[in-house]
């Protein structure tokens, strides 16, 4: 995994930087944002942001998180 203060991961959706810069982070902010860009835009990734939030609200654990977050990192333009 990269260094995210090196390299922060951005917001694919809205260009922001989750507090930490990690994918695991981005992955809580768009959960937490959860407006119409960011819904869709996980939808587009083949998940259902329904699900997964669903998922995390009724299972413990951030498994919702870890699935958003590794999906953020593959999306993620190569330097
Ligand atoms: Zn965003």
């Amino acid at each position: 995994m990269s260094d995210p203060t090196n390299d922060p991961v951005i917001c694919p959706v809205c260009g922001k930087k989750a507090k930490t810069g990690s994918a695991i982070d981005c992955a809580r902010h768009m959960f937490g944002t959860g407006d119409k860009p960011h819904r869709e835009w996980v939808n587009a990734q083949g998940l259902s942001f329904i699900d997964l939030l669903i998922d995390q609200a009724t299972t413990p654990g951030n498994a919702s998180y870890q699935i958003l977050a590794d999906v953020i990192e593959k999306t993620r333009p190569k330097k």
